[in-house]
């Protein structure tokens, strides 16, 4: 059943995480949110004008390593996405809220992220 989850944490450990690095303040990143449960941070490779990440502090590689205990992290993670979207004026005009699960869906980094976009017209269906 979660034969997947553990696949990919055998991959990808804390050690080794780029994004655990970030939130180590091993890698910079222009840092829009901290607390302590989650971190938000500008891409680096911005895809429109706002393209914020917000991560979960706790390492778990894809969605699907989101467990029954991770209820509370995993609501803070969306709430805190939707008010750094008003906070950066997209409330109005619209914003995209994403998470890739798994290469096929366009995971490159192994540390579940939300991608927060906004600042332009995004088409759907996406790619
Ligand atoms: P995904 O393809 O959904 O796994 O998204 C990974 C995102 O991480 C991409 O949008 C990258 O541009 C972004 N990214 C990779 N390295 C960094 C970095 N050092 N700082 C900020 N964003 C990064
Ligand atoms: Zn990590």
């Amino acid at each position: 059943m979660d034969g997947g989850r553990r696949e990919n944490q055998g991959c990808w450990r804390m050690k080794d995480c780029l994004f655990c690095k970030i939130i180590r303040k091993e890698i910079p990143a222009r840092v829009q949110y901290e607390d302590e449960q989650v971190l938000a941070f500008h891409d680096i490779n911005p895809q429109a004008p706002t393209h914020v990440l917000i991560i979960p502090k706790k390492h778990l590689p894809t969605l699907n390593d989101l467990g029954r205990e991770d209820r509370d992290l995993a609501g803070h993670l969306i709430l805190k996405a939707t008010e750094i979207a008003k906070e950066l004026g997209h409330a109005d005009e619209g914003y995209r809220l994403v998470a890739n699960c798994q290469e096929a869906a366009g995971q490159a980094v192994f540390h579940i992220h939300f991608h927060v976009l906004g600042g332009r017209r995004l088409s759907w269906p996406p790619g």
